[in-house]
C-alpha cells in the first residue's frame, strides 16, 4: 500500500488540533537522524571531567561530523539534527478539509554547553560561571530575536535521564519559532487580559501576594523570588520571578543577571532531575508590555529519587491532580540543606 506524500511531509510544520484548539509541532526531517546521541554509556560517565564519547565535550566530534572547538567557557552551536529549520520552502498549507489544517513552521534549534567540564551541573557551578551562562541566554535571545523568521525564543534545559536527557554534560537548548507556542501564548493572553481589567501586572501582583503570605516562598533575594506556585501541578514545581517588572533576558540589568545566577545556584543545591525554561516577551515586534519574565522548573520527583510522578489516567484525560499541597512542598524545599548532596 502506498502512502501519499503530503506537501509538508519533509519539513517542520505545525498541525492544528481543533478539539483542544492548539497546535503541535511536527519535525519529520528528524526521522533521518542516526540514533547516536543518548546512550547508557554516556549516562554512566557523569563523574568524569572529560568523556571521549561525549559529543558535547570540547574538541570532540559530533554526530554531524563537526568537531567542537576546545572551548573554555560557554559554547553555543546550531543543533545538528534540528527540530526547526530557518528555510522552509514548503508554501502549501494543507487543509483540503477545514479539520486538517497545517502550515510550515520556520525557526532554529541551538545548543548551549554551560561549561567544558562534563561532570558539572548548574547546581555545582560557581555563581560567576552561571552568570556567564545568563549572559549567553541574553545574547542568544537578542541575536535570535532579530531574525526575520523568529518571533519567540524558548530556552529550556532537560536535566537527568528521567527527563529524557541521558547526556549528563551541562547544556540547554533553544528552540526559536515563527509562531508563539501554546503555553507562552496562553500566558501572554492571560497577562494582557489581567492588565486590561486591573491596570496592573498579573505577576507583579502575584509577587506581592506571595511576599505577603510568605507560605510558598522557597528562596528570595533582593531582586528575585522563587515560589512553589499556588496552582503548581508538579510536586516541587517552582516559579522564579524578578521582583521588578521586566519582559525579557535583554531587559535584565547587570545586578539582576548576577542575582538570577545566585538564585539559580541556591535553588539547585539539590540535584533534582527537571525540565526548566524561561518565558519571555515574544520577539515579534509587538510591545507585550503586560508580559512579566519568569522561569518554570518542573521536577517530576514525588518523595524521593525513586518515586516519580506520572501524568496518567485522570491527569491525561481530565486535569492535573496533586496530593502534596504547594505550601507543604515549599516548606520541604526551604528545609533542605544548602550543601549539594554530592559534596
Ligand atoms: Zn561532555
Ligand atoms: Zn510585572
Ligand atoms: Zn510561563
Amino acid at each position: 500500500m502506498s502512502v501519499t506524500q503530503r506537501p509538508l511531509d519533509l519539513v517542520p510544520h505545525r498541525r492544528y488540533n481543533p478539539l483542544l484548539r492548539e497546535w503541535i509541532l511536527v519535525s519529520p526531517q528528524r526521522t533521518q537522524r542516526p540514533w547516536q546521541g543518548e546512550t547508557t554509556k554516556q549516562a554512566k560517565s557523569a563523574g568524569v571531567a572529560y568523556d571521549p564519547a561525549c559529543y558535547l565535550c570540547p574538541s570532540n566530534a559530533r554526530s554531524g561530523g563537526v568537531k567542537n572547538p576546545a572551548y573554555t567557557s560557554v559554547y553555543a552551536f546550531d543543533n545538528d539534527f534540528p527540530s526547526l529549520l530557518p528555510v522552509n520552502t514548503a508554501k502549501a498549507r494543507e487543509g483540503g478539509s477545514p479539520l486538517l489544517v497545517a502550515e510550515p513552521e520556520r525557526g532554529c534549534s541551538r545548543v548551549i554547553c554551560f561549561h567544558p567540564n562534563h561532570s558539572l551541573t548548574m547546581a555545582r557551578m560557581d555563581v560567576a560561571d552561571i552568570a556567564v551562562v545568563v549572559d549567553a541566554w541574553a545574547d542568544e535571545t537578542e541575536r535570535l530575536g532579530k531574525l526575520e523568521y523568529v518571533n519567540h525564543v524558548q530556552i529550556f534545559e532537560n536535566r537527568g535521564a528521567m527527563m529524557g536527557s541521558s547526556n549528563p554534560h551541562p547544556h540547554c537548548q533553544i528552540w526559536s519559532t515563527e509562531h508563539i507556542p501554546n503555553d507562552p501564548k496562553r500566558e501572554l493572553e492571560a497577562q494582557k487580559q489581567y492588565h486590561d481589567e486591573h491596570h496592573s501586572c498579573l505577576l507583579c501582583d502575584y509577587v506581592a501576594t506571595e511576599i505577603a503570605e510568605a507560605e510558598r516562598i522557597v528562596v528570595e533575594n533582593e531582586l528575585f523570588i522563587a515560589v512553589v506556585p499556588y496552582w503548581a501541578i508538579w510536586p516541587f514545581e517552582t516559579l522564579v520571578l524578578p521582583k521588578r517588572h521586566l519582559g525579557s533576558f535583554t531587559d535584565l540589568t547587570r545586578a539582576e543577571r548576577t542575582a538570577l545566577a545566585t538564585r539559580y545556584d541556591n535553588l539547585f543545591e539539590v540535584s533534582f532531575p527537571y525540565t526548566m525554561g524561561f518565558h519571555q516577551r515574544p520577539t515579534d515586534g509587538e510591545a507585550h508590555d503586560s508580559m512579566h519574565f519568569h522561569a518554570h522548573f518542573y521536577p517530576p520527583l514525588l518523595r524521593s529519587a525513586e518515586i516519580r510522578k506520572f501524568m496518567v489516567g485522570f491527569e491525561m484525560l481530565g486535569m492535573p491532580q496533586r496530593d502534596l499541597t504547594p505550601e507543604t512542598a515549599a516548606g520541604r524545599l526551604r528545609a533542605l540543606p544548602e550543601k549539594h548532596y554530592a559534596d
